[in-house]
């Protein structure tokens, strides 16, 4: 069997030719993608302003993609929810929901696993599966606005996967999350996290649009990054750091250095004294993340007051700092663990 267009995956102007191919008028175009993106329809017949006739053809020739809810676990410390949701093909991926004072935001999955490896990641352990289409990343906040009842106003692509390693399709999820024909999520509201693929950096600088950038960066030096993150043995950080500038400098966004603290690796204060020189010179602040400890691998959380006397000796260097905060830790909040439970005991 061919395959069937994904047609949530297309910007406007793409959706618009299509239907003129078909011999259908632009506007058409626009309410198609208006129940899309804008009123998160389930499917054509739901198009209710549009004939039986096209809405049987749109069927026929185009795949809606929507992801199915299998499971969502609501944390009673915070009100974090996590979604587990089914792929077409059988995958499953996991999305959270974070409320904040500033807005509800959801954090989605880029790819089905991940390739690049972090020690300490959970998504990585059984390497990359398959990328994501736009269209299922999308549907994450999709299914979950609807879920809610409550909009979504930030995105944070921070889940399994690395973005920038799927970097087609994260463009043009930005833009079509962003279109305000749709779900208009405004681009200041949505960040993009990265492990480091320095081509990725320096290629998104050019793009034009508003998003964070996060760095994942974990070590003030080479030698610490490369024992934590096998993509450091490809891009060194000077190479990382000098991308991060361009970013900033095309884009005017401040980035964000993820830092994620493990007992007795890279949570010293030398570590810290090398992390402020590193960055002194960078347009960002740092968030500083106490590891979140996977049973498959040995690492341990910093004390809180290594925590602590971390963020105030970055502070004393007027370098701006925030701990994150942990969100949902009932419910296995870190990334992958909820797919991987799933997965474990279907196995
Ligand atoms: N691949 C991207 C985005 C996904 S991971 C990246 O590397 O940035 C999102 C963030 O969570 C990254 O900073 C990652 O290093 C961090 N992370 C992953 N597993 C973690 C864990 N168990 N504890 C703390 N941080 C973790």
């Amino acid at each position: 069997m061919e395959k069937k267009i994904d047609i949530k995956s297309l910007a406007l102007e793409e959706l618009e030719e299509e239907l003129r191919g078909k011999g259908q008028k632009a506007f058409r175009a626009r309410q198609i993608f208006q129940w899309m993106h804008e009123k998160l329809a389930d499917s054509f017949e739901e198009m209710t302003n549009l004939s039986k006739d096209l809405r049987q053809q749109l069927s026929r020739d185009y795949e809606l993609v929507t992801l199915q809810k299998k499971d969502v676990r609501i944390s009673r410390l915070d009100g974090t929810r996590k979604y587990l949701f089914g792929l077409s093909d059988g995958h499953v991926i996991e999305s959270v929901l974070m409320k904040y004072k500033h807005g509800n935001s959801v954090c989605i999955s880029s790819q089905v696993g991940c390739r690049m490896g972090c020690r300490f990641c959970a998504s990585t352990l059984d390497g990359l599966e398959r990328n994501l289409r736009p269209s299922e990343m999308l549907d994450q906040i999709y299914r979950i606005q609807k879920d809610t009842g409550e909009r979504v106003s930030h995105v944070v692509v921070m889940g399994s996967g690395e973005p920038l390693d799927n970097y087609d399709s994260l463009i043009r999820f930005i833009r079509l999350v962003s279109d305000e024909r749709g779900l208009n999520i405004s681009q200041r509201n949505i960040t993009v996290s990265t492990c480091g693929i320095v081509p990725g950096i320096e290629r998104m600088a050019q793009e034009g649009l508003a998003v964070t950038l996060a760095l994942s960066l974990h070590g003030p030096n080479d030698q610490v990054r490369k024992s934590l993150m096998p993509v450091a043995n490809k891009y060194p950080l000077k190479e990382v750091l000098s991308a991060c500038s361009t970013y900033f400098k095309k884009t005017g966004r401040r980035l964000t250095f993820e830092y994620s603290l493990v007992k007795g690796v890279n949570d010293n204060l030398r570590e810290a004294q090398a992390l402020a020189e590193l960055i002194k010179d960078q347009q960002g602040h740092v968030n500083l993340i106490p590891v979140n400890p996977i049973k498959e691998r040995e690492y341990v959380q910093s004390d809180w007051h290594a925590v602590e006397a971390f963020k105030v000796y970055l502070e004393k260097k007027g370098i701006n700092v925030t701990i994150r905060r942990e969100m949902g830790r009932d419910i296995n909040g870190a990334c992958g663990q909820l797919r991987r439970s799933f997965m474990e005991d279907i196995r």
